[in-house]
């Protein structure tokens, strides 16, 4: 006997009184609560009075047959969910269905297993226990999904297949019921936010970093619609393809409340212009986007001459009124378009701030040379020199202003705003009326090295930037197994410069960024032109800076250049110095893995120099080690170089790494190298560095390759060949 824990109420529809009687019995032995009916009216109303748990009904009866009165029960308030189990004849396959089609949730057949019916009885209520919490619990998140306004996602990448949930079809209108593809919301994404969003989605579908981004719809630009975007890719390995999962949610209200307490706190409500707080975050902003491409901006600060007079004699309320209308004509006065200074070329609002009581300031992006900044810091004092007519009164003011200049005045915005505080001090100092640079003398200096780093900045756009490439050749076969890309400068004045002298200053100021993207660039095109031209597929190496490391999207720039040319990653060796590693080794942990993920070889430049430990490089796992050309110098004379190298080699082969020594001048040099079991030599001994177009006749010259092969075989009897490797 099975006993219902609580009284469940099931009613019983049944014409043959015998069956019935029999029915219940079992039924109430187990505890249920039941009510009998003989016909299929009596069933319905019986049913809609007593709201039962489960219904137990027959098919054939006078009247109304079972079918029906299931189909009736479907359709009455409460009977969409309820369990009903019909009571058919054996072995009727056409009742069975007929029962499914009519709503029955399970069947069973005459006679009746009286046994076991009230256990297929307590099953059937379980289920429909279980499916009714599951609706109820999905619902409850539906409705909290929609009052939080989240919808969610499901994103297969290869193919660019979206499916969404309804709440995010909702959230972006016709277009959402539309869309199939992530390509179908970016159409809809404020053109803004397209490229962001775009860099995102491949970010979290090509190296799986999770996604989270706010993007607006196009359209209605006065009350936007905010979107939070958040996913991450499954990470489960044995699927085929990557799917990423995720949700949109409705931000629209946060943004809204945001704004305004962003406006009380970063806004002067006098003038309507943005604060210090604000400006200063501003310029720290500014700051970051000069450093990123290599700009110059200048921070102009204005401070009224004779405002304290103007409060005095007509009072706070006309001061006040003073303060305002000077705010808009310094609006309208950095404004007025100007070609020099592109304060207006970003398309935003310039920006001016009140700093407090009769102070301004403005940050002038951008800027060509500091004659830029002379000729707004003019233009300015010009504007607030003309009169102001307040209550009908003529009133004359004028100000100071100081200017500083980055990156020459300062590279921070705390630097850059309180040296040209000072500045205008000076201004002050000097009568008022006038502009003043932070200090003179300094700035020229400064100023011949600012335009210093003008021409270098410019080298890229004037095709002043060239590569050599230098031979790496393998010991135990005497081939070229690669080439090594070094930067010069064809300077209009000075000739081939050598990258000793300016890649310093391209790492000091940020230009390497530039100039690293050149590089690789250059050297990708030249190997897909080596290799259109027959020349054969040649790995190239280029020398990565410790500021390119930085970058965190520097992997996927390289992998996006290497399609660009169509272009195997194994091709490409990124050497990267050993003090570089040193100086950010979680970060350089983390591009050598992702690197090598992407499969371009991974090579620690003048290595030996950088104090570097075993255990950091078992953690790098790169592919080669260059010796630095200090420990081949001396090589033959100095037995403790020798040792050096002797271990550096060992540790290289038991990590699994190749050794390429550097700055190879002599046989001699070459000799011990091979003992010593080094597997690259490179260095003069080979070729100096030599232009592109002298690449194929190096490659292809028989005789230098016999010549060094059989002084390899001659001199290192020894040497033994690792597996070939894809560099
Ligand atoms: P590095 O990466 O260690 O490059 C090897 C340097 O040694 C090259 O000088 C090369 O010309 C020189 N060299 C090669 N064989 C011999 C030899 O047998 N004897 C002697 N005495 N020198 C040899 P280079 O081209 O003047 O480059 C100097 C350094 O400038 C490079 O050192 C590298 O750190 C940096 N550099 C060059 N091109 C780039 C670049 O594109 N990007 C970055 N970030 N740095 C670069
Ligand atoms: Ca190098
Ligand atoms: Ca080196």
């Amino acid at each position: 006997m099975i006993n219902a824990t609580r009284s469940r109420s099931i009613l019983l529809v049944e014409d043959d009184r015998v069956q019935r009687t029999l029915a219940r019995h079992s039924l109430q032995h187990a505890g249920y609560v039941v009510t009998e009916v003989a016909d299929g009216e009596a069933g319905l109303a019986a049913f809609s009075r007593l709201a039962p748990d489960l219904v137990l009904l027959d098919v054939v009866m006078p009247g109304m047959n079972g079918f029906d009165v299931c189909r009736a029960i479907r359709s009455a308030p409460g009977g969409v969910d309820v369990p009903v189990m019909m009571m058919t004849a054996h072995d009727d396959v056409d009742s069975i269905h007929e029962a499914f089609a009519a709503g029955a949730t399970d069947f069973v057949s005459k006679p009746l297993p009286l046994a076991l019916l009230a256990y297929r009885v307590q099953y059937l209520l379980r289920s429909s226990d279980a499916t009714r919490d599951l609706r109820r619990s999905e619902r409850r998140l539906d409705d909290a999904q929609r009052a939080a306004r989240l919808g969610y996602w499901d994103w297969l990448a290869a193919d660019d297949q979206l499916s969404l949930s309804p709440m995010s079809r909702t959230l972006f209108g016709e277009a959402g019921e539309q869309a199939r593809s992530f390509a179908d919301i970016l159409r809809v994404v404020h053109p803004l936010e397209r490229a962001p969003m775009e860099r995102a989605l491949q970010r979290v579908s090509l190296a799986r970093v999770p996604l989270s981004i706010e993007f607006r719809l196009a359209g209605a630009s006065d009350d936007p619609v905010w979107i939070h975007a958040r996913g991450w890719a499954d990470t489960d390995p044995s699927r085929a393809e990557l799917t990423v999962t995720g949700t949109f949610q409705d931000i629209s209200d946060i943004k809204k409340r945001d704004a305004q307490t962003h406006y009380l706190a970063y806004f002067d409500p006098l003038t309507g212009l943005p604060n210090r707080v604000s400006l200063t975050s501003q310029l720290d902003q500014k700051l970051a986007a000069a450093r990123r491409h290599r700009r110059s901006l200048a921070v102009l600060v204005l401070d009224l001459d004779n405002f304290k007079q103007v409060n005095e004699t007509l009072g706070h309320a006309m001061g006040d009124r003073l303060l305002s209308l000077l705010a808009a004509r310094l609006r309208q006065c950095v404004r007025s378009e100007d070609e020099v200074v592109a304060l207006t070329a970003d398309a935003v609002e310039p920006s001016i701030a009140r700093m407090g009581g009769d102070e301004f300031a403005l940050l002038l992006s951008d800027i060509l040379s500091s004659a830029d900044a002379e000729r707004v810091a003019q233009r300015v004092l010009e504007a607030v020199r003309h009169p102001v007519v307040l209550e009908g009164r003529e009133v004359v003011v004028s100000a100071s202003a100081g200017l500083a200049i980055y990156p020459t005045d300062g590279e921070h915005s705390i630097d850059l705003l309180s040296h040209a505080d000072s500045a205008m001090y000076a201004a002050k100092a000097a009568g008022g009326d006038c502009f003043a640079f932070f200090s003179a003398p300094r700035r020229s200096a400064a100023e011949s090295r600012f335009s210093h780093e003008m021409a270098l900045r410019r080298a890229i756009e004037r095709d002043q930037l060239t590569l050599q490439y230098q031979p790496k050749m393998e010991i135990a076969t005497g081939r070229i197994v690669g080439l090594e890309a070094l930067a010069r400068w064809n300077h209009p004045e000075f000739g081939l410069v050598s990258p000793v002298h300016f890649i310093p200053i391209a790492e000091r100021t940020g230009i390497i960024l530039a100039i690293g993207e050149w590089v690789i660039r250059t050297a990708l095109a030249q190997i897909a032109a080596w290799r259109r031209n027959g020349v054969g597929d040649v790995p190239v190496a280029v020398n990565l800076s410790a500021r390119q490391l930085n970058e965190p999207d520097l992997p996927e720039r390289i992998a996006r250049l290497l399609a660009e040319f169509d272009l195997n990653a194994g091709l490409l060796e990124i050497e990267i110095t050993e003090s570089a590693i040193m100086d950010n080794l979680e970060l350089a942990l983390e591009t050598t893995r992702n690197l090598r993920r992407l499969g371009c070889c991974v090579a620690i430049d003048d290595f030996g120099t950088g104090y570097s430990s075993l255990a950091y490089l078992k953690q790098l796992s790169v592919d080669h080690l260059k010796i630095d050309r200090a420990f081949v110098i001396d090589l033959t004379r100095n037995a403790e170089d020798g040792a050096i190298v002797q271990s550096i080699v060992d540790m290289a082969n038991t990590l699994g790494m190749r050794v390429i020594a550097e700055g190879v001048e002599t046989k001699e040099q070459f000799n011990e190298l091979a003992i010593r079991g080094c597997h690259v030599v490179q260095g003069y001994l080979v070729s100096k560095p030599i232009p592109a177009d002298a690449v194929p006749l190096l490659l292809g010259e028989p005789a230098q390759v016999a010549r060094v092969n059989m002084f390899a075989l001659k001199s290192a009897p020894t040497v033994s060949c690792d597996a070939p490797h894809p560099c």
